[in-house]
């Protein structure tokens, strides 16, 4: 072979994109209910989009970001995540200019240059939302709800929503002083990354993994015990809303985005049963990233999740998904000239709208059964022998196994009814 897939790139072969499609069809689905339209953005951009809208202090984008020149040397970058390019396409497009809010969906490939591990891809798939222009809490706790409703409808269970809030370029310097100052003392016994953190994006060390790091953490003041009046009554009424339609919440002070276009509402659904990846979705509000790339200052929400790990914990929670049949009716035929037949049937079923399959391997009529069962067909119709001649064919009912003797000329549409179509 002359060589193998890209490390942490996946083919995805039939059997799993049946998967895909049923799930993505099931997000466009919820789109359409919560009027979310999809938007679809180029794959790469100019490398300068996702310095200023992911941020320079993010590991994406000091670790892993796909950047490189072209022949025309440009600095372009394979999208590491889908929101900066969702605020360029806003502005650039004057979407601000319709009525508001801008609610917008998005699905496709992202790229980061990781180490990978389960659940864990250089090449991934993001699900995401964003809705532009609306500043109330109802707008926060509607893509909360999305997202949820989203894994209930998969049936999925053991999910964890923890939500908190990171205040607003008032209250958030405050709350910045206030945990430097408490952190100073033992600044020198923090992580290095921690340290690095510490002037230019201290709220990162509070959800910083070294248990060093969050010993020295314990007793520190919260974003929500600094959040001001505003600020406040923004996070309880997105609480309240989410108290309204009955979902869970946790409230979990050490969830934070640390960059400053990043306001309010952050959240996070975990899902205990894959392992270490369990963050199955991020998100939150950012009422000056719009700015942050150049629009005018717009408030937006938004989410992300990874829809490899949508597929890692159906797996782990033993969930199958209602796929459809591959096929409805298989067309077996005996004889080159009843092959002739099963092609033409196979076209009017088809045209029909069912999914019609028949032979062209040259099987024998048993062989023909034999592959018509891998396929689970509902029904199947027998071309050929005396009935032929009568101008009619066998039908059968593959669960029922009762078999009857029909029209040829009208196989197809009694086929169609029987789907209801
Ligand atoms: P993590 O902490 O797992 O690295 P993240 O903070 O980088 O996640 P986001 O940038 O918020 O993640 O992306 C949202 C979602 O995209 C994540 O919750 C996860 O489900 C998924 N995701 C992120 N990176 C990858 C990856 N390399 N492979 C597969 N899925 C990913
Ligand atoms: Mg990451």
């Amino acid at each position: 072979m002359l060589t193998k897939r890209p490390r942490g790139t996946n083919d995805f072969l039939p059997e799993d994109t049946v998967k895909w499609q049923y799930v993505e069809n099931m997000l466009r689905e919820l789109c359409r209910q919560f009027g979310y339209e999809e938007l679809r953005t180029p794959i790469f951009e100019e490398t300068e989009l996702f310095l200023r809208g992911v941020g320079d202090t993010t590991d994406i984008v000091q670790k892993e970001m796909y950047t490189f020149e072209d022949a025309g040397g440009r600095s372009v970058t394979l999208r590491p995540e889908n929101t900066a390019s969702a605020v360029r396409a806003y502005v650039e497009n004057k979407m601000f200019a319709g009525a508001q809010p801008t609610k917008l969906f998005y699905i496709g490939p992202m790229f980061r240059y990781e180490r990978p591990q389960a659940g864990r891809f250089r090449q991934f798939h993001q699900f995401g939302i964003e809705c532009f222009g609306a500043s109330s809490p109802a707008a926060d706790a509607e893509i909360i709800v999305l997202a949820w409703e989203f894994y209930r409808r998969l049936g999925l269970r053991n999910l964890e929503l923890n939500v908190n809030s990171v205040g607003c370029p008032e209250c958030r310097p405050v709350y910045r002083k206030a945990l430097q100052d408490f952190l100073r003392p033992n600044l020198d016994k923090l992580c290095g990354t921690c340290q690095e953190r510490f002037e230019k994006n201290p709220l990162r060390i509070l959800d910083c993994k070294n248990p060093e790091c969050q010993h020295h953490l314990v007793g520190a003041p919260t974003t929500i015990d600094a959040l001001c009046d505003d600020c406040r009554e923004h996070f309880n009424a997105v609480l309240r809303h989410l108290d309204a339609v009955g979902i869970p919440y946790k409230i979990n002070e050490k969830l934070v985005r640390g960059l400053d276009y990043y306001t309010n509402t952050a959240f996070e659904i975990l899902l205990s049963d894959i392992g270490a990846q369990s963050a199955v979705c991020g998100g939150g509000r950012y009422n000056r990233l719009v700015e942050e790339i150049g629009g005018k200052p717009t408030p937006g929400v938004g989410f992300a999740l990874g829809m490899e790990r949508v597929f890692n914990a159906l797996q782990a929670q033993g969930i199958e998904l209602p796929i459809k049949p591959k096929i409805d009716v298989f067309v077996a035929a005996l004889g080159a000239e009843a092959s002739d037949v099963a092609f033409r049937l196979v076209t009017e079923m088809r045209r029909l709208g069912l999914a019609a399959e028949h032979d062209m391997m040259g099987r024998s009529l048993k062989a023909q059964f034999k592959y018509a069962d891998k396929f689970n067909a509902a029904y199947t119709l027998v071309v050929g022998g005396d009935e032929l001649s009568r101008g009619t064919v066998q039908l059968r009912d593959m669960k029922g196994s009762e078999q009857q003797e029909i029209p040829l000329d009208k196989a197809a549409e009694i086929l169609a009814a029987k789907f209801a179509l």
